[in-house]
């Protein structure tokens, strides 16, 4: 399916085009791209996803609004406490872009439905706050062979991990047991803010084949001393998740 780039789109879009060109932002305008949780992460990498001009963005979140999500949920705003998250969120992003799709679901990520979910998108954005979620979107995407952008925040500190199916790690590669999940831990808003624009830079880049995504490298932010720094995480062939592919 070849897609046209209209006038509004070209000037829309223009100084990134200048960047890697019109083929690219055509691959952005036909990409399909799932955000898993539509929290601090969420928040900020589909603001820019829709940005960027990614033709259909799904996102799924349970949850409703709560003030205390405010000091790092950038999409919501005060008068939207009680509100379902996806459906603020569906409205924001398409007033900040007309031009492309956003579809929000009040759903959760099971093993029964992930297939379903993953197989709709080319890519999936982790923007959860939970381990077992996480370990069955990863599990999905190698299956299915989707790249698979994880980030983790806590406090001051955050990680980031490029998934490209049999190319690099995979999650459970580098975190083999389920971490003990913690049910409300501390947040600077920026810090989810800074790991949620990490995401979005490698989405883009992967969509539109530009640059050198960050595969078998764990990015780790430290807000504390402001530093980030790479860790070189190799694939484990006994990975009980990707050692096969
Ligand atoms: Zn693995």
């Amino acid at each position: 399916m070849s897609v046209e780039l209209t006038e509004k789109e070209l000037e829309r879009y223009g100084r990134q085009i200048m960047l890697f060109g019109e083929e690219s932002q055509k691959r952005l305008k036909k990409a399909r791209v799932i955000i898993v949780g539509v929290g601090g992460l969420g928040s900020v990498s589909s603001l820019y996803l829709a940005a960027a001009g990614v033709g259909k963005l799904i996102l799924v979140d349970k949850e409703r609004i709560e003030l205390s999500n405010l000091n790092r949920q950038i999409l919501y705003t005060t008068k939207d406490v009680g509100k379902y998250k996806v459906e603020v969120a569906a409205r924001r992003l398409k007033e900040l872009n007309p031009e492309i799709e956003v579809e929000g679901v009040v759903d959760e990520i099971t093993e029964d439905n992930v297939k379903d979910y993953v197989s709709k998108v080319d890519l999936v954005v982790d923007g959860l706050d939970n381990w077992k979620t996480r370990f069955i979107l990863n599990k999905e995407c190698i299956r299915q062979k989707k790249p698979f952008i994880h980030a983790g925040i806590r406090g001051m500190y955050g990680q980031l991990l490029v998934v490209i199916p049999g190319k690099g790690p995979c999650l459970n590669c580098i975190i083999p047991s389920l971490p003990e999940e913690e049910k409300a831990f501390p947040v600077l808003g920026t810090t989810p803010g800074i790991l949620g624009l990490l995401q979005a830079t490698e989405v883009i880049k992967i969509l539109t084949n530009y640059g050198t995504p960050a595969i078998g490298k764990l990015i780790i932010y430290d807000g504390m001393d402001l530093s980030l720094r790479e860790i070189k995480v190799n694939r484990r062939p006994n990975c009980p998740v990707c050692g096969g592919i």
